[in-house]
């Protein structure tokens, strides 16, 4: 590996002599690059070397983005998450979600791949180098898709991908050493991320016809309450109307086999619970768990 700036340079995306960067104008913060570090790299400088190339990148982007040069906008993004830059691929699943001008026309499946790109790029970043804002970000423009934009009955495979992601981060923002270091804003975000990244994963096991799954993850909603960010505070309010519907959905026994504790997981299984004709309080199985139950533990008819 080489240790100029040189050796990142690129000449199909037509920036203006990028040798006469002015490093010190260039913050290097992860908040502006969240770029994942090359940990293999044996070369100490690579990686401010890269950071510094991949801000230029960014910075010349927005330019481009601000004199509606979309092509070089484009470019200059794919070049920055090709660089291992998770906030250049977060700006990507903006720009599939929405569209660009006559450049690109909303591609939801792409839009949702860029959000997934970021979020395994974020994995590959120590969590307690994170860039909070940037995460909350990402999952917004995800809930949209989920909410709205993305079809359980198309798009399955790209659903459930990105629930395991999610999970994922949802795991690592629950790392006790992680929440210690953070301040009053990043703990509110945090909070709102959870929000996020639970509402998605409740929508798509309700899509699924998973009752349990889908009220436990709204449930978690709830849980983590409110944080002051409006859009996760109404996901919250919803959390507690989509749970209200999924009770109402459910039959009026408990939705396990008395007898055997066959307990199914979707709401098309829960229905074909067999209920007691004698007590009425509970359902079976199937023929041979009735009849063991109405002939042992059954209260009696009512
Ligand atoms: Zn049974
Ligand atoms: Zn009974």
């Amino acid at each position: 590996m080489g240790s100029s700036i040189s050796q990142c340079s690129t000449s199909d995306l037509d920036l203006e002599s990028m040798e006469s960067i002015d490093v010190n104008r260039i913050s290097l913060s992860h908040k502006v690059v969240s770029l994942v570090p090359d940990f293999n790299s044996h070369d100490v400088d690579i990686n401010t070397i890269t950071a510094v190339f991949v801000a230029k990148l960014i910075e010349e982007a927005e330019k481009k983005h601000r004199s509606s040069e979309y092509g070089k906008y484009l470019k200059l993004l794919q070049r920055a998450t090709q660089l291992g830059s998770a906030c250049a691929a977060a700006k990507l699943g903006v720009v599939y979600s929405r569209g660009l001008d006559s450049t690109i026309s909303p591609d939801y499946a792409s839009a949702a791949a860029y959000y997934f790109l970021s979020l395994k790029l974020i994995t590959l970043i120590p969590n307690t180098s994170w860039d909070i804002t940037l995460l909350l970000d990402v999952v917004i423009g995800l809930t949209d898709l989920y909410r709205s934009k993305l079809d359980s009955r198309y798009d399955e495979d790209i659903i459930n991908h990105g629930v395991k992601l999610m999970r994922l981060i949802d795991d690592r923002l629950q790392d006790l050493y992680f929440i210690r270091i953070l301040n009053y804003k990043d703990v509110q975000q945090r909070r709102a991320i959870r929000i996020h990244i639970n509402f998605c994963i409740a929508l798509t096991a309700m899509a699924a016809g998973e009752v349990f799954e889908s009220a436990m993850s709204f449930q978690e909603c709830l849980v983590v309450g409110e944080c002051g960010f409006a859009p996760a505070d109404k996901l919250v309010e919803s959390a507690q109307t989509n749970i209200n519907i999924l009770e109402s959905s459910l039959p009026r026994i408990p939705p396990i086999c008395v007898q055997c504790e066959y307990a199914p997981k979707n709401l098309k299984d829960i229905w074909k619970l067999v209920v007691c004709p004698q007590c009425k309080d509970v359902g079976c199985c199937g023929k041979d768990c009735l009849e063991n139950h109405m002939s042992t533990k059954c209260v009696g008819s009512k």
